[in-house]
């Protein structure tokens, strides 16, 4: 059968959705029109995504072929989607593997591409108030995680096969485990430990998305083996949300700020600030203050990321912060994005900067029209500069790095 998938959100949401073409059996397809079936996996994070995706439902439904609506929105707004297309079938998040619950005892297969996406986990141990993930995925101490022998057996197909970056995803990453507290192998550290035991060859592993409370709890034994293996890329990905704890209270997230800063100094101190720390930061949150937001924007100056998410709060279904009072303009919260992005873009051109001079080894994951761009050893971006404008995706080349943008690092052959 001849699949269109088109996805929105997160990695696990397209990991997912690989799943799900498995599961339907059927190869994909270039477009809707091509197509015996169309498959939308859903995201149900962000206000302006459900309106784009529900205009996108109608169109495809237009199309006249079997449609499924799959994922975060499907579960968030069944029944809107229902009046948008009343012909399409609703797939849930935890329906992917055919059931009622994920088992997690189902790994997508290795696509051939440069990177394999393992989901690792579903769920996590957050209660946060602006969070309707919880809800369609499970939260609150609802976990559910890959066996450690699938994960590595699935990886090490995958190398072996052709992939030369392992991005390990989920929900909450550094959650996984915790259904089997955490114990025998069932943790990111102990499972990162057999993956670069167990699996040869020259690849690149990338730790996704992990609270910060969590992570605190492994922090140490992450740092000692990224400081051991450069397989793992010097990447983390740690949203801290509010620089107020005010703020950071009303979200329900379970940390002060004083806490994460002690976590971020500590990851920067142990890797000798040859780390890549990207973070999520909300604007205008229900309750937030203009005092409250200059906090934000001085942890950002003083923690000194190199790429922070920032999202306007935007109130979603069943969530406590959607009827919270004190709700922030929509023109304010516009202006208190555009300040903390471009605070954010200057530091990370900044930090950029500091890598000038720098030898690195780039993994190459784009070559188009002779241009060459990779992943440096911290998951930078760099644009390699080679005489011959060849390029093979997949290739590890040693470069210099010669100059800096806020997005791009700019490099020449050694
Ligand atoms: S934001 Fe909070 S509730 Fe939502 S997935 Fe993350 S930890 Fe869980």
């Amino acid at each position: 059968m001849r699949i269109y998938v088109e996805t929105y959100g997160c990695w696990l949401a397209k990991a997912d959705a690989d799943l799900l073409l498995q599961r339907l059996g059927g190869a994909r397809a270039n477009s809707p029109q091509d197509a015996d079936l169309i498959l939308l996996y859903t995201c149900a994070v962000r206000e302006d995504g459900e309106v784009r995706q529900l205009r996108r439902i109608e169109q495809l439904s237009a199309v006249g072929k079997k449609l499924v609506v799959a994922g975060c929105l499907a579960k968030a707004r069944p029944y809107t989607i229902k009046r948008a297309a009343p012909a399409a079938e609703l797939i849930y998040p935890e329906q992917v593997e055919g059931g009622g619950e994920r088992s997690m005892n189902v790994l997508p297969q290795y696509n051939g591409s440069l990177i394999y996406t393992v989901p690792l986990q579903v769920g996590c141990l957050g209660n946060c108030t602006f969070c309707v993930t919880k809800y369609t995925r499970g939260g609150a101490g609802y976990v559910r995680s890959a066996p450690p022998d699938l994960v590595v057996e699935h990886v090490k197909r995958a190398v072996a096969q052709g992939a030369r970056e392992i991005y390990l995803t989920g929900q909450d990453v550094i959650t996984y485990g915790f259904d089997a507290r955490w114990k025998g192998g069932w943790n990111l550290p102990d499972l990162l430990e057999r993956i670069l035991r167990e699996v040869e060859g020259e690849y690149r592993i990338r730790i996704g998305m992990s609270e910060p409370w969590v992570f605190g709890r492994f922090a140490d034994h992450i740092l000692d083996i990224v400081k051991r293996d450069r397989r793992v890329y010097r990447y983390f990905h740690l949203p801290v949300q509010s620089g107020s704890d005010e703020v950071l209270r009303r979200m329900g997230r379970r940390y002060t700020v004083d806490e994460y800063r002690d976590l971020i100094h500590k990851i920067k101190r142990e890797l000798n600030d040859d780390v890549f720390v990207a973070t999520d930061v909300i604007v205008g949150f229900p309750g937030e203050t203009e005092e409250d937001f200059w906090m934000t924007v001085k942890l950002v100056e003083e923690l000194q990321f190199d790429k922070v998410h920032v999202a306007r709060f935007s109130p979603r279904p069943f969530t406590e912060a959607a009827v919270m009072d004190k709700q922030v303009p929509d023109v304010e919260k516009k202006r208190r994005s555009k300040i903390v992005s471009e605070i954010a873009l200057r530091i990370a051109h900044l930090r950029n900067g500091m890598r000038v001079g720098r030898s690195d080894v780039v993994l190459v994951d784009e070559v188009d029209h002779g241009l060459v761009v990779g992943r440096a050893n911290d998951y930078r971006q760099v644009v390699v500069k080679r005489g011959d404008g060849r390029g093979i995706v997949g290739e590890f080349l040693n470069v210099r790095i010669a100059g800096a943008s806020p997005i791009y690092l700019y490099g020449e052959m050694v």
